[in-house]
Protein backbone atom coordinates (compact mmCIF):
# COMPACT_ATOMS: atom_id res chain seq x y z
CA UNK A 1 0.00 0.00 0.00
CA UNK A 2 1.25 3.67 -0.86
CA UNK A 3 -1.36 5.48 0.88
CA UNK A 4 -1.25 8.88 2.17
CA UNK A 5 -3.40 11.12 4.97
CA UNK A 6 -3.44 14.41 5.31
CA UNK A 7 -4.66 15.99 7.98
CA UNK A 8 -4.27 19.89 9.35
CA UNK A 9 -4.41 21.82 12.71
CA UNK A 10 -5.29 25.58 12.73
CA UNK A 11 -2.45 27.65 14.17
CA UNK A 12 -1.98 30.91 15.29
CA UNK A 13 -3.63 34.52 15.66
CA UNK A 14 -4.76 34.53 11.52
CA UNK A 15 -6.34 31.03 11.84
CA UNK A 16 -3.43 29.33 9.41
CA UNK A 17 -4.04 26.12 8.07
CA UNK A 18 -1.24 24.02 8.85
CA UNK A 19 -1.23 20.78 7.13
CA UNK A 20 0.73 17.27 7.57
CA UNK A 21 0.66 15.04 4.38
CA UNK A 22 1.78 11.43 5.67
CA UNK A 23 2.10 7.85 5.03
CA UNK A 24 -0.44 5.51 6.65
CA UNK A 25 2.14 2.84 6.89
CA UNK A 26 5.74 3.99 7.37
CA UNK A 27 4.27 7.20 9.39
CA UNK A 28 6.48 9.87 7.11
CA UNK A 29 5.15 13.03 7.22
CA UNK A 30 5.73 16.32 5.49
CA UNK A 31 4.39 19.32 7.74
CA UNK A 32 3.22 22.33 5.35
CA UNK A 33 2.96 25.88 6.74
CA UNK A 34 4.10 25.44 10.10
CA UNK A 35 2.91 28.67 10.98
CA UNK A 36 2.72 29.47 14.87
CA UNK A 37 2.28 26.71 17.89
CA UNK A 38 5.20 24.35 17.84
CA UNK A 39 4.06 22.78 20.75
CA UNK A 40 0.55 21.68 19.15
CA UNK A 41 2.35 20.72 15.97
CA UNK A 42 4.74 18.69 17.91
CA UNK A 43 1.58 17.43 19.97
CA UNK A 44 0.13 15.96 16.91
CA UNK A 45 3.38 14.76 15.80
CA UNK A 46 3.84 12.79 18.50
CA UNK A 47 0.19 11.54 19.30
CA UNK A 48 0.13 10.09 15.94
CA UNK A 49 3.54 8.98 16.03
CA UNK A 50 4.39 10.29 12.68
CA UNK A 51 8.34 10.96 11.74
CA UNK A 52 8.34 14.32 9.55
CA UNK A 53 11.05 14.74 6.57
CA UNK A 54 10.68 18.21 5.68
CA UNK A 55 8.61 21.77 5.91
CA UNK A 56 7.52 23.27 2.92
CA UNK A 57 6.28 26.58 2.74
CA UNK A 58 3.51 27.84 0.58
CA UNK A 59 5.12 31.15 1.01
CA UNK A 60 6.90 34.01 3.40
CA UNK A 61 4.45 35.41 5.09
CA UNK A 62 4.87 35.42 8.93
CA UNK A 63 1.62 33.49 9.22
CA UNK A 64 3.13 30.63 7.45
CA UNK A 65 6.42 30.55 8.77
CA UNK A 66 6.80 31.63 12.44
CA UNK A 67 7.13 28.31 14.00
CA UNK A 68 9.08 26.68 10.98
CA UNK A 69 12.70 27.44 12.73
CA UNK A 70 11.78 25.68 15.87
CA UNK A 71 10.01 22.82 14.00
CA UNK A 72 12.95 22.60 11.95
CA UNK A 73 15.35 22.05 13.93
CA UNK A 74 12.65 20.28 16.39
CA UNK A 75 12.96 17.58 14.13
CA UNK A 76 16.18 17.76 11.94
CA UNK A 77 14.53 18.18 8.55
CA UNK A 78 14.50 20.74 5.46
CA UNK A 79 12.38 23.71 4.73
CA UNK A 80 11.59 23.61 1.14
CA UNK A 81 10.26 27.22 -0.44
CA UNK A 82 10.08 28.70 -3.40
CA UNK A 83 13.04 30.61 -4.90
CA UNK A 84 11.42 33.85 -5.62
CA UNK A 85 10.31 34.62 -2.31
CA UNK A 86 14.02 34.43 -0.64
CA UNK A 87 13.74 38.27 -0.52
CA UNK A 88 10.25 38.32 1.22
CA UNK A 89 11.34 35.74 3.86
CA UNK A 90 14.75 37.35 4.63
CA UNK A 91 12.40 41.05 5.00
CA UNK A 92 10.31 41.53 8.03
CA UNK A 93 8.45 44.33 6.53
CA UNK A 94 8.18 42.40 2.99
CA UNK A 95 6.85 38.92 4.73
CA UNK A 96 4.41 41.16 7.56
CA UNK A 97 5.78 40.08 10.46
CA UNK A 98 6.87 43.44 11.27
CA UNK A 99 3.30 44.52 11.45
CA UNK A 100 1.69 42.16 13.56
CA UNK A 101 4.58 40.83 16.01
CA UNK A 102 8.27 41.40 15.59
CA UNK A 103 10.26 41.46 12.92
CA UNK A 104 11.06 37.43 11.76
CA UNK A 105 13.12 35.98 8.54
CA UNK A 106 13.97 32.31 8.01
CA UNK A 107 16.16 31.10 5.48
CA UNK A 108 14.97 27.92 3.85
CA UNK A 109 17.25 24.96 3.09
CA UNK A 110 16.22 24.29 -0.27
CA UNK A 111 14.81 27.01 -2.79
CA UNK A 112 12.61 25.43 -5.59
CA UNK A 113 12.08 26.41 -9.20
CA UNK A 114 8.70 27.02 -10.61
CA UNK A 115 8.28 23.07 -12.04
CA UNK A 116 10.66 22.05 -10.22
CA UNK A 117 9.81 17.90 -8.74
CA UNK A 118 10.77 16.38 -5.70
CA UNK A 119 10.26 13.22 -4.40
CA UNK A 120 8.58 12.53 -1.23
CA UNK A 121 6.50 9.93 0.56
CA UNK A 122 7.22 7.79 -2.84
CA UNK A 123 5.56 10.47 -5.04
CA UNK A 124 6.45 13.22 -6.72
CA UNK A 125 5.87 16.50 -5.84
CA UNK A 126 5.43 19.22 -7.94
CA UNK A 127 6.46 23.03 -7.10
CA UNK A 128 3.92 25.70 -8.98
CA UNK A 129 5.37 29.02 -9.06
CA UNK A 130 1.50 31.10 -8.54
CA UNK A 131 2.75 34.84 -8.07
CA UNK A 132 -0.21 37.03 -6.98
CA UNK A 133 -0.67 36.57 -3.13
CA UNK A 134 3.41 37.78 -3.02
CA UNK A 135 5.80 37.80 -5.71
CA UNK A 136 7.52 34.06 -4.54
CA UNK A 137 4.41 32.19 -3.35
CA UNK A 138 3.89 28.42 -5.13
CA UNK A 139 1.64 25.57 -4.92
CA UNK A 140 2.62 22.49 -4.07
CA UNK A 141 1.07 19.60 -6.36
CA UNK A 142 1.24 15.93 -5.54
CA UNK A 143 -0.69 14.83 -8.70
CA UNK A 144 -0.41 10.61 -8.23
CA UNK A 145 -2.74 11.62 -4.96
CA UNK A 146 -4.77 14.78 -6.73
CA UNK A 147 -3.91 17.05 -3.84
CA UNK A 148 -2.75 20.84 -3.89
CA UNK A 149 -1.50 22.71 -1.37
CA UNK A 150 -2.73 26.57 -2.38
CA UNK A 151 -1.33 28.65 0.30
CA UNK A 152 -3.29 31.91 0.00
CA UNK A 153 -3.46 31.80 -3.58
CA UNK A 154 -6.35 30.05 -4.19
CA UNK A 155 -9.02 29.81 -1.35
CA UNK A 156 -12.69 28.46 -1.39
CA UNK A 157 -14.90 30.33 -3.17
CA UNK A 158 -11.63 33.14 -3.02
CA UNK A 159 -8.30 33.73 -3.80
CA UNK A 160 -5.86 35.39 -1.49
CA UNK A 161 -5.11 39.26 -0.41
CA UNK A 162 -3.11 41.57 -2.79
CA UNK A 163 -2.50 44.57 -0.77
CA UNK A 164 0.52 43.34 0.99
CA UNK A 165 4.12 44.28 -0.28
CA UNK A 166 4.55 42.61 -3.99
CA UNK A 167 1.26 41.88 -3.57
CA UNK A 168 -0.83 41.60 -7.63
CA UNK A 169 -4.37 40.84 -8.37
CA UNK A 170 -4.43 41.12 -11.89
CA UNK A 171 -1.01 38.09 -11.50
CA UNK A 172 -2.80 35.93 -9.03
CA UNK A 173 -5.70 35.77 -11.26
CA UNK A 174 -3.59 35.05 -14.25
CA UNK A 175 -1.56 32.39 -11.83
CA UNK A 176 -4.86 30.61 -10.79
CA UNK A 177 -6.18 31.01 -14.64
CA UNK A 178 -3.06 29.57 -16.22
CA UNK A 179 -1.33 27.36 -13.75
CA UNK A 180 -4.02 25.78 -11.33
CA UNK A 181 -7.20 25.74 -13.64
CA UNK A 182 -5.67 23.28 -16.23
CA UNK A 183 -5.34 20.71 -13.53
CA UNK A 184 -7.92 17.72 -13.14
CA UNK A 185 -11.34 19.00 -12.03
CA UNK A 186 -10.97 15.91 -9.19
CA UNK A 187 -7.57 17.38 -6.99
CA UNK A 188 -8.83 18.30 -3.82
CA UNK A 189 -7.35 21.92 -3.07
CA UNK A 190 -5.77 22.32 0.43
CA UNK A 191 -5.88 25.98 1.13
CA UNK A 192 -4.08 28.45 3.79
CA UNK A 193 -7.23 29.25 5.16
CA UNK A 194 -10.53 28.05 5.37
CA UNK A 195 -12.22 25.21 4.27
CA UNK A 196 -10.95 22.30 1.71
CA UNK A 197 -12.33 22.66 -2.10
CA UNK A 198 -11.63 20.94 -5.19
CA UNK A 199 -10.57 22.49 -8.65
CA UNK A 200 -13.59 21.69 -10.31
CA UNK A 201 -15.60 23.68 -7.80
CA UNK A 202 -13.52 26.82 -8.38
CA UNK A 203 -14.09 26.71 -11.95
CA UNK A 204 -17.56 27.01 -11.33
CA UNK A 205 -18.50 28.73 -8.53
CA UNK A 206 -14.78 31.17 -7.94
CA UNK A 207 -16.18 34.84 -8.25
CA UNK A 208 -12.63 36.13 -8.52
CA UNK A 209 -11.74 34.35 -11.26
CA UNK A 210 -15.11 34.28 -12.85
CA UNK A 211 -15.33 33.52 -17.21
CA UNK A 212 -14.75 36.68 -18.19
CA UNK A 213 -11.67 36.57 -20.65
CA UNK A 214 -7.78 38.08 -19.59
ZN1 LIG B 1 -0.25 35.12 3.03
Amino acid sequence: MNRLLCDFRVVGPIQTNCYFLYHEDTRECLIIDPGFEEDTIEEYVRRKELKPIGILLTHGHFDHMVAANEVREKFGVKIYAGAAEKEIMADGAQNVSAQFTSPVTLEADEWLEDGQEVTFLGQTMRCIYTPGHTAGGVCYYFGKEGILFSGDTLFQESVGRTDFPTGSMQQLIRSVREKLFPLPDGVKVYPGHGMMTTIGHEKNFNPFIGAEQS
